[in-house]
Order: structure tokens, then sequence, then C-alpha cells
């Protein structure tokens, strides 16, 4: 008797693309702010996660989604299958003092609305529905907002509101806990059905313009992202945390780096000297390649894929 993650969280691939632009390049304070609400987003679907995986009860959990419906897209952070029920989870790590007033949600201390949240999950929630009986399956969906920031307040939250706040988390998890949980076959193949529908998201377009010319070269330390890292004979460690590495690692992570933020790129040691401003050893190199990708012999002109 317990939660099955089906499809388990990992980093948003906009999020990990942000972060090595980031420590490459200057981002405007728009995008800044952009990729710290994104962290924030996903540190707070985390908790929810850590949170569900403390379930007694049979359920099959659904994490970030993303389909296309009805000639749109709607993303949704957590689905929990029970046996009865769907519960749909918009997850919000809001930090700091709400309000709601006529309807309207807004921050308290700017004043400025906000995007409705309740607007959010009843749209993803008439979309699921759509999506669901498009192939005649009319299993009941309660959706609800979940605040997983204990810094977080609202005010003038009405009653009726379909949410939990961070100090009804241990209730939210007693009700799924109650809910009846005899899984079949059926709920598999729904799951099942939901993944088959998942398409994969393409941050690229979203974006700021990059040219390869215009980052920095160097090695990011995989903690705080800082290319201030000194490289001794096998271990890359970074001067502003202190966190060490063995050289092959740092060459692997420095390499797919270059391959995410420049797909079109070929993975050579050329060009991964290059990119790592020269901190290595090219036979080093070499064989960090060799063994971790495929050697596409063409020559002088040879890659690895
Ligand atoms: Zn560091």
């Amino acid at each position: 008797m317990k939660p099955n993650f089906i499809k388990l969280r990992t980093e948003p691939l906009e999020v990990t693309l942000l972060k090595l632009l980031r420590s490459r390049f200057v981002l405007s304070e728009e995008t800044n702010n952009y990729y710290l609400s994104k962290v924030k987003g996903y540190e707070g679907e985390c908790c929810l996660d850590s949170q569900l995986a403390t379930l007694t009860s049979n359920s099959l959990i659904l994490g970030d989604l993303l389909f296309e419906q009805s000639n749109t897209t709607f993303q949704i952070d957590t689905l929990l299958l029970s046996q009865k029920t769907i519960y749909l989870f918009e997850v919000k790590n809001f930090e700091g003092d709400y309000y709601i007033k006529n309807g309207d949600w807004f921050r308290k201390s700017t004043g400025k609305a906000i995007t409705n949240p309740v607007h959010q999950l009843k749209r993803c929630e008439t979309l699921l529905r759509s999506l669901l009986h498009s192939r005649n399956i009319r299993m009941e969906i309660e959706p609800y907002l979940v605040f997983t920031n204990p810094l977080f307040t609202l005010y003038q939250a009405p009653l009726d509101l379909p949410a939990f706040f961070p100090g009804q988390l241990d209730s939210m998890l007693k009700k799924l806990n109650r809910s009846p949980s005899e899984l079949n076959g059926s709920h598999q193949q729904l799951a099942q059905f939901l993944l088959s529908k998942h398409v994969i998201d393409n941050p690229y377009s979203r974006l700021p313009e990059y040219r390869y010319d215009d980052l920095k070269k160097g090695v990011t330390c995989r903690k705080c992202m800082s290319l201030n890292v000194a490289v001794t004979r096998y271990t890359t460690k970074c001067s502003a945390c202190g966190h060490a590495e063995q050289n092959t690692s740092s060459i692997l992570q420095t390499a797919k780096d270059l391959k995410l933020l420049f797909p079109d790129r070929l993975l050579t040691p050329n060009a991964i000297d290059h990119w790592s401003n020269h901190m290595y050893n090219r036979r080093v190199i070499q064989n960090v390649l060799r063994a971790n990708y495929q050697l596409i012999n063409k020559g002088k002109n040879s890659y690895y894929l």
C-alpha cells in the first residue's frame, strides 16, 4: 500500500537552460525574475511530491504533465489517481501576503493583481475533463490549489476556496489516505493513456537570444554555478563554494552544457577545450568524450554523438 510515482518530476529543461545561461551571460531583470519564479515553482512542486510520498493508500501519481487539447496547451503540476477520483493539484509556492478582492487576487506589498490561480485551476480542470471525455473516461475530478510555502498568507479567502494551505497539508494527506484505494488495470490504463498524451515541452523558443561568442567560457561549479573554479591534476574545485569534483565528471558535465545550450554544435575535443576556456588537458577531454559518446569517424571532421 503506497503511492506509485508513474511519472517522476525532473528539473524543467527551461530552468536548467536558464541556470546555465545565467552563469555565462547577464540576463535581463525580467528574464532573471522569470527564472527565479520558475525555480520557486519547481521547489513547491517537489515539496508536494515529498508530502505525497508519505501516503499510505494506493494511488498513481503523475508529475509535471503537458497536454494539447482542443488546440490549446495546458500543464498540470500533479495528478493523483485514486480508486474513484482524479485529484488535480495546482501547486503554488507563493511567499508573502496576498488578498482576494471581488474575486481577483492581489499581492499585498505592491497592490498588483496576479493571475487568478482559481481561474488557472478551472481551466486545467475543463481541459482535462475534455481530454478524458475524448476517451470516454468519466471519473470524478477534484481540483485543488496547494500552497506549499509556510511564509504565505492569504487574506479574505472565501470558505469554499478549493485549496490546501501550508498548515493543512497534513489534513490533505489524511483525506487522501481515507479515499477508497482499490486500484485495478483500468487505473493503470488511465495512467498510460495520460502518459501517451503528454507532450514534450520545447523551451528554446522562450529563451532570450544568445550567441556562442557572447557567453563566458569556462567550467561551472555544479553546486553554485560559479565559473570561478580551479583545476588541479584530478579535481575541479569551486573557489566560491568549495565544491570539488573529479575532472572527468566536470568535463562530461561541461560537454553536456554545451550540447544543451547549442544542440547544433558538434562535440569535439576542440569544442570542449574552447568552451571550458582551456582548463583541461586535451587528452583527458578526448578520453572523456570517447568513454561517454559515440565517435562519428569522419577523419579530420570527426565528432562525438
Ligand atoms: Zn560552487
